[in-house]
């Protein structure tokens, strides 16, 4: 695909101290959880707050998302707080719903970038708007997969265009949840630049101990932006308990992680 720097625009355009933040828990629980985290997470760095509403289980029987309620309450936030809000889209039903509701910018998970049907149905479902949409790469280290899933958002006329690395499934166990293969983040930085990157060391790493260090190396990467999963109570969370920090801890990474100024 060609570079294309309107992708950037909406990054540029928020003039956004580098690097753009998005946080909040893996899954929206209920009103009072989320209005919680959010007041927790206002007034700092944070510039946008997540929740996903609808959860990709591996599984099935597990929670699943309190589903398009969830909508309400991040309108909430954002009422409550002024942040703008994000949530996982993985279907034309989802895309609709979210955009009814005025949802700042939405992301496709990596369960959806694998499939290229799903990709293009949610692309249709797309078509034209300018909230920012965030790609995150499919579940297996293949750069033209994840790039596919981006060409077809393009495609339907979305301008405002971001990708997110949150590693890749391997067979073999490592210290990692999902590999980063950083080498492919690199390749990515280095043929498509105009298309933000952002890095998701929640999903990385599965541990809430080692986010600062992935954090760090996202950013001396030159990645544009961290998502980082925040919970108030992230032991009792009820998905991604182990890998969830607190905003207290949000805070005081966002104090401690080193931003290399820019080159250029
Ligand atoms: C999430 O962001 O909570 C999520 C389900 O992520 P991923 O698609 O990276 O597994
Ligand atoms: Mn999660």
């Amino acid at each position: 695909m060609e570079n294309k720097k309107e992708m950037r625009a909406w990054l540029d355009d928020m003039k956004l101290n580098h690097p753009l933040v998005i946080a909040g828990p893996c899954s929206a629980e209920t009103e009072e959880q989320v209005l919680k985290i959010a007041h927790e997470l206002k007034d700092t760095d944070v510039n946008y707050f997540r929740a996903g509403i609808w959860k990709p289980r591996t599984r099935p029987g597990m929670f699943e998302g309190v589903g398009a309620l969830g909508l309400k309450w991040l309108q909430k936030v954002k009422a409550e707080t002024g942040m703008k809000v994000c949530t996982e889209v993985a279907n034309a039903a989802h895309v609709k719903l979210a955009l009814e509701h005025d949802i700042d910018m939405l992301w496709i998970g990596a369960r959806s970038t694998v499939s290229p049907f799903i990709m293009q149905e949610i692309a249709d479902a797309l078509e034209g708007t300018e909230k920012p949409v965030l790609i995150k790469n499919p579940v297996n280290p293949d750069l033209a997969l994840w790039l596919g899933g981006i060409e077809r958002i393009y495609s339907s006329g979305v301008k405002n265009i971001g990708a997110i690395h949150r590693g890749f499934s391997t067979y073999e166990k490592t210290k990692f949840r999902n590999n980063p293969e950083w080498q492919m983040a690199i390749e990515f930085q280095n043929k498509f630049p105009d298309i933000p990157l952002i890095n998701d060391p929640s999903h990385i790493t599965g541990k809430r101990d080692m986010v600062f260090d992935i954090s760090q190396i996202a950013l001396d990467l030159n990645f544009d932006g961290l998502m980082i999963e925040t919970h108030h109570d992230p032991e009792n969370a009820w998905s991604d308990a182990s890998q969830q920090v607190t905003p207290n801890m949000l805070i005081q990474m966002m104090r401690d992680l080193k931003v290399k100024k820019e080159a250029d």
